[in-house]
């Protein structure tokens, strides 16, 4: 494949200087036409990338797999991992290569080609990934950036004619994402798993050096070190969870290797913002036993670091220590969670009471499906409202079936804001509690449209989505409920 010489990135290896263990070259497999869908202009700008190269057709083929960029070196790594509880051995970049990492205002990050074609990890795979979920996986990182959780994030997606075969015949796509790292759980299991010790020791001190610096300063040896790493993803794990239950987020397939290092949303496949509140929500319409359902979440968080733990051990040595890492969850998981939850409440100080105040709101909301974006939205404004008029919450209740029940909730929520002020209340929980959320309906209108050529509602409903506090009057109609059909929508894993 030629190398392009147009553009000067400055690219440095993968995993350092870690080499063949963790990551074999692989070249991608060129998709044939490559066309924009979509391109990420926040991001681009961020990098540090110019307007020019997403005009150049030597960068649209570098960014399909087609070409290679100058200085790049492809690569697809090896992990293995537990799925939906069981361990599955093996997996690995199966369709993901690496182009290198680069050098950007935002420090070093890895340009990742998703669906670039087959790797030594590919087992059955083709290695590709069709455009829908290219799409999904774009615009739901760049939404979680958006709201400010956690993320990898998503540079482009380019598009081809060229067929993959699903549940029924669709057409290729590669995301480029981007992360400081890309290193899941199941990297550490997978060392751990051979028995190779030695390189789950370096890829604990490269995960550190090179994305912890503060741990590296107070942790000098192996063994602290790799206690330090477990402490630090346990409490971003929980931090993570917090998020993901307060924006109403449903991963989907949170297996040991989707599990970022880095306490990051990782690998966008059957994922769903809830409509309605339903804390059972299963999302991923192959989950047949609920394990990821949404409630269950935070629990499968805890089991997933148990299992990092357990690959750490060798080098932890000490039992008694990782249990103690791991215990601090229990309190670190609560604690972040009735924070998101406080924020979008609109509570700026803690009362004991607060959690129960949660707790049967969420349990109202439950019963009866209510919205869930358009809820907090609502009761944001009603808020500011409350200081003029006594029919500020009319909007909030309209919400429910059973008046009486959500209208002695509004009342102690009257009483617990009573000391604090009103707008400036109202004007804070407008900032943490989004207008637009990627609906699925939403993700799958701008689909069916890409589908037939027309990308634009990719591009716009990205911008809205990067900033989903703002009004956007213009989108109103992404601002509201889902329609009737939404729910006949089936996410699986297949992608
Ligand atoms: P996921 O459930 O998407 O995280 O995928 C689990 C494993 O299967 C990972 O190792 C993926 O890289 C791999 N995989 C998923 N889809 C494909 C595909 N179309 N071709 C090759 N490997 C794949
Ligand atoms: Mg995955």
């Amino acid at each position: 494949m030629p190398a392009m010489t147009n553009f000067t990135l400055d690219w440095q290896p993968k995993f350092g200087n870690l080499g063949e263990t963790f990551a074999s070259i692989c070249p991608p497999a060129p998709l044939p036409a490559p066309i924009w869908v979509a391109h990420n202009e926040v991001l681009r700008d961020a990098l540090g990338l110019t307007e020019h190269l997403f005009k150049d057709e030597s960068f649209l083929s570098a960014m399909a797999g087609s070409s290679l960029l100058d200085g790049s070196s492809p690569k697809a790594s090896v992990y293995s991992g537990h799925q939906f509880g069981v361990w599955a051995g093996q997996l690995g970049d199966g369709r993901a290569i690496s182009l290198g990492e680069i050098q950007t205002p935002l420090g070093v990050q890895d340009i990742q080609l998703k669906g670039a074609g087959p790797t030594p990890y590919s087992r059955r795979g083709d290695g590709r990934a069709v455009l829908r979920s290219s799409i999904r996986e774009f615009l739901c990182s760049e939404a979680m950036f958006g709201l400010g959780v956690p993320t990898t994030r998503a540079l482009c997606v380019t598009g081809s004619p060229a067929k993959v075969y699903r549940e029924e015949v669709e057409t290729a796509a590669v995301v480029a994402r981007v992360s400081p790292s890309f290193v899941r759980f199941g990297h550490f299991e997978h060392f751990a798993s051979i028995g190779n010790i030695e390189a789950v020791r370096s890829l604990v001190k490269h995960v550190v050096e090179e994305h912890m610096p503060s741990l590296a300063e107070h942790a000098l040896d192996d063994k602290q070190r790799a206690l330090a790493l477990l402490q630090e993803t346990t409490q971003r794990t929980a931090s993570l969870m917090a998020h993901w239950q307060a924006v109403g987020f449903c991963h989907g397939v949170m297996n040991t290797d989707n599990m970022s290092i880095l306490g990051l949303t990782l690998d966008y496949g059957p994922f769903q913002f809830l409509d309605g509140f339903n804390a059972n929500h299963i999302c991923n319409h192959s989950d047949n036993q609920g394990r990821y359902a949404f409630v269950k979440q935070p629990q499968i968080g805890y089991w997933n670091l148990f299992c990092l733990a357990q690959a750490l051990m060798p080098i932890i040595e000490e039992q008694e220590l990782a249990l103690h890492a791991l215990e601090t969850y229990k309190s670190l998981y609560p604690d972040f969670y009735d924070m998101r939850m406080r924020e979008k409440l609109g509570l700026s100080d803690t009362q004991v009471n607060d959690r129960t105040l949660i707790q049967d709101l969420l349990s109202l909301m439950d019963k009866e499906r209510v919205d869930y974006p358009l809820f907090w939205r609502r009761l944001s404004h009603s808020v500011g409202e409350s200081s003029q008029s006594s029919h500020a919450f009319e909007p909030v209740r309209d919400l429910f079936i059973h008046r009486d029940a959500i209208d002695a909730w509004i009342q102690r929520y009257q009483d617990r804001l009573a000391s604090l002020d009103k707008n400036n209340t109202s004007k804070e929980m407008l900032r943490v509690n989004p207008k637009f959320v990627l609906r699925n309906h939403l993700g799958e209108l701008s689909i069916r449209q890409a589908k037939n050529g027309d990308y634009s509602m990719v591009q716009s409903l990205l911008k809205v989505l990067q900033t989903p506090f703002d009004e956007h009057p213009e989108h109103e109609a992404w601002a509201g409920l889902a329609p009737e059909w939404a729910s006949d929508i089936e996410i699986s894993c297949s992608s």
